[in-house]
């Protein structure tokens, strides 16, 4: 017997049979990534229920040399969660760890598996919140939210999964349980396991559970859709908008030509201001004190501020949470108009936020110059300093552009955020696809302490190879 086969059979018999899925159809759809573009192979599927089970089939895997492949929700924007396609790893799905052990009003211990939005509506139950939310929240789990340090929309204010986690249960790569999920505001006890297993995409542990950090319920909003000359101009207002209250929970900037699409491609979409501008924002405001100063009126007080102060070109704020939607719809859908108008390489990255606003303009100059009939444009979370930046395909290219010219196209963006002091992922982690880069880019002494500490922690390779680290 191989040591797949043999592995498979102990895992059954110490575990049973609700443990090990091995029908072909059943594993195939978590074969996959999101996106498509990774197939991967894998004899079994295992999906233990508890903590305990998934210590022992770690135990299982580092005894006979399988290595395992952390999944959650399969939503991974980077290849992180598919099998390699040789069939040499087995899928660990923690689907089944889908408790939520414990809610009160200012945290929530989960288990890894429990889906972002069962959690939301869990919270929303004691009015409280958790305040990370994206555009995958009805299929990622908490687990996978952590292993790649996931951010979303609401980072201005809240920050990212790093943040939110007040504590982590895991299984080490011998089988251990490392339990830190008191929640210890302080504690000084040396290194942080815990946060080492943030953003770590499965390599040097698995995630069981979470101590994670819950807010007070939203009592009102307002959106607003403001007209710009550029993302200087955006990044002013921001800071303007900041120093006057800390209630700022999204602002997100889009280029006119990115509203144009939407509007082009998106049915039921509409022009939120009368005139065109160069540049947008969409800025949302929350309060959830009742008795505080409506959002709206804040809002309203600070725009007009603005707006004499020639800080911004129009204004509109949603009168009703039918029109905040309808604003937060033309953001969200972006990425959607794009691909109805043909393929463009997308880079999820950042640089320092001050920096942000000239690096969208110039960079997007330098790559349309050095690739003739592209289209360069970043859009997103300009006050986290984190754009999408999209080079889309000269008019009338077919998909092969993706594998003959995006590579060099993509090369060029990631040196371009390189020399800014940037991150080439600033929110979907390095799975497999950004891999080599890393390696190519990552400063040489930061890259050999990653190395290190993945040689420490899983010295037999067995938790998620070729992901992160070669
Ligand atoms: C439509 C869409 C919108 C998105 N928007 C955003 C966004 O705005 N911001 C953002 O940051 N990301 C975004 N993402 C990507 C985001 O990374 C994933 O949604 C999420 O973080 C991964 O959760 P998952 O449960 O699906 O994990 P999976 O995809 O299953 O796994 C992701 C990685 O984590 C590892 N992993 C999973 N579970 C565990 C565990 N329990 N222990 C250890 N390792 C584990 C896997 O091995 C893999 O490396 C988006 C994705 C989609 C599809």
């Amino acid at each position: 017997m191989s040591g797949q086969a043999e592995m498979i059979a102990a895992v059954r018999a110490e575990l049973g049979e609700r443990a090990v899925v091995t029908d072909p159809r059943e594993i195939e759809p978590w074969l996959t990534d999101w996106r498509g573009r990774w197939q991967g192979r894998s004899p079994a599927l295992l999906q233990p229920a508890s903590t305990e089970e998934v210590a022992a089939v770690v135990r299982l895997a580092a005894q006979h040399g399988v290595p395992l492949v952390p999944q959650g929700g399969n939503t991974s924007m980077v290849g992180g969660a598919t099998p390699p396609a040789d069939g040499g790893g087995m899928l660990l799905s923690l689907r089944r760890m889908n408790r939520i052990r414990a809610l009160a009003a200012d945290h929530a211990v989960v288990e890894a598996g429990v889906i972002l939005q069962t959690l939301h509506a869990a919270a929303a139950e004691r009015g409280a919140r958790f305040p990370l939310t994206l555009g995958s929240r009805g299929s990622a789990t908490v687990g996978g939210l952590a292993a790649t340090n996931a951010g979303g929309t609401q980072v201005l204010r809240f920050g990212t999964m790093r943040r939110l986690v007040l504590g982590v249960e895991a299984v080490l790569a011998d089988g251990s349980v490392c339990d830190g999920l008191s929640g210890l505001r302080k504690d000084n006890r040396g290194y942080d396991l815990g946060q080492l297993l943030i953003g770590s995409e499965g390599t040097l542990g698995i995630i069981t559970a979470l101590n994670l950090q819950l807010v007070p319920a939203v009592a009102a909003r307002a959106v607003a859709w403001v007209g710009l000359a550029d993302p200087q101009a955006g990044l002013d207002l921001l800071r303007s908008l900041q120093s006057a209250t800390d209630r700022v929970e999204a602002f997100e900037v889009l280029p006119e030509d990115s509203l144009a699409r939407v509007l082009e491609h998106i049915p039921g979409t509409r022009r939120p201001l009368a005139g065109a501008h160069p540049w947008h924002a969409l800025i949302e405001l929350t309060a959830s004190d009742a008795d505080a100063e409506p959002p709206a009126t804040t809002l309203e007080r600070l725009l007009g501020e603005a707006l004499e102060r020639g800080l911004i070109e129009d204004a509109i704020i949603s009168g009703s949470d039918a029109q905040a939607d309808a604003f937060w719809r033309i953001r969200e859908s972006i990425s959607e108009a794009e691909r109805a108008i043909g393929p463009a390489a997308q880079h999820d990255i950042s640089v320092p936020v001050d920096a942000m606003p000239r690096f969208m303009v110039e960079a997007a100059a330098q790559v349309e110059r050095a690739f003739p009939g592209t289209h360069a444009s970043g859009f997103g979370h300009l006050g986290d300093g984190n754009i999408h930046f999209h080079v889309r395909a000269p008019v009338g290219a077919g998909p092969e552009w993706l594998e003959r010219e995006a590579p060099a196209a993509t090369r060029m963006v990631h040196d371009l955020v390189t020399a800014a002091g940037g991150s080439i992922s600033a929110e979907h982690g390095i799975g497999q696809m950004k891999r080599d880069e890393l390696a190519r880019l990552l400063p040489p002494a930061r890259l050999a302490a990653m190395k290190a500490i993945k040689a420490a922690l899983d010295p037999k390779g067995i938790l998620n190879p070729g992901k992160l680290l070669d």
